[in-house]
């Protein structure tokens, strides 16, 4: 497995859930990490301060990842304060429990904005340090929902199975620049987004327990660790198989 010291990582979505199971997993390794986040100030700074207080560097910085300047800025930050990135994690996303006629055009717009079209973005600026090193990891944060449907919405499902075919598609064109693409696919996940989706519970799931994000972080370290997985989607479900 490679060693990931010193590397400079991104992880979008960093302050709170799956996002920051990773950053902590990451920053263990020696990452220097950068903790993104959009409205959790407070909670990205603590999550430095304890990175920061175990000998390692942290980075917390604010962006709306669905707006394009606000990432360009945020990608010249990280790149001025700890370097060029090498590892993005496309983890930030939204989730709206509605039944298929609440949708309105206006949720699906916004939904396929924050958790798809930003990966395009984000991605596409990140991926210039990526190539000028010929090394880079890049990992999408999908769900069980784009292989289901899922228990969210269409919009959150159509977000969801996007963000594969990106990766699929990066993972084809990078790979003689030693660049992997891969995604995560998760089930339920014991975190505020499930929380806040009301009426989901664990009974659901074969082992009948939410996962944690530690269990999605170490399974992230894995991939991210090896050069010679790349267009692959790994599931981390309890066991709710994809039909
Ligand atoms: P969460 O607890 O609700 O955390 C969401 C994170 O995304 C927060 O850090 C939030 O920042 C950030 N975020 C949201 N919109 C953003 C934006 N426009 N710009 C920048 N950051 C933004 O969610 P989670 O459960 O950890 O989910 C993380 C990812 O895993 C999502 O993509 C989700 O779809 C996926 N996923 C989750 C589950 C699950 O069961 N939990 C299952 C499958 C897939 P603030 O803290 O600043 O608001």
């Amino acid at each position: 497995m490679e060693n990931l010291n010193n590397k400079v990582a991104l992880v979008t979505g960093g302050s709170r859930g799956i996002g920051k199971g990773i950053v902590l997993a990451l920053a263990a390794e020696g990452v220097h990490v950068a903790v993104n986040y959009q409205h959790s100030s407070d909670e990205a700074e603590e999550i430095c301060k304890k990175i920061k207080d175990n000998g390692g560097k942290a980075l917390a910085v604010q962006a709306d990842v669905s707006e394009e300047a606000e990432v360009r800025k945020m990608i010249e930050k990280v790149k001025n304060e700890l370097g060029g990135i090498d590892i993005l994690v496309n983890n930030a996303g939204i989730a709206k429990k509605q039944n298929v006629e609440e949708v309105s055009l206006e949720d699906f717009d916004k939904t396929i904005k924050v958790n798809l079209r930003s990966g395009f973005l984000v991605t596409q600026e990140v991926l210039p340090y990526m190539r000028g090193k010929n090394w880079g990891r890049i990992l999408m944060i999908s769900s069980v929902a784009a292989q289901t449907g899922g228990v969210v919405g269409v919009d959150y499902a159509t977000s969801k199975a996007g963000q594969l075919g990106m990766m699929r598609y990066y993972a084809k064109n990078l790979a003689e620049e030693g660049i992997t693409a891969n995604a995560i696919a998760p089930a339920l996940i014991d975190t505020d987004m499930v929380a806040g989706l009301g009426g989901v519970k664990p009974e659901i799931i074969p082992v009948k327990r939410f996962g944690k994000s530690e269990e999605v972080a170490n399974l992230a370290l894995s991939i991210l660790k090896n050069g010679y997985i790349t267009g692959q989607t790994f599931n981390i479900n309890g066991g709710m198989q994809p039909s």
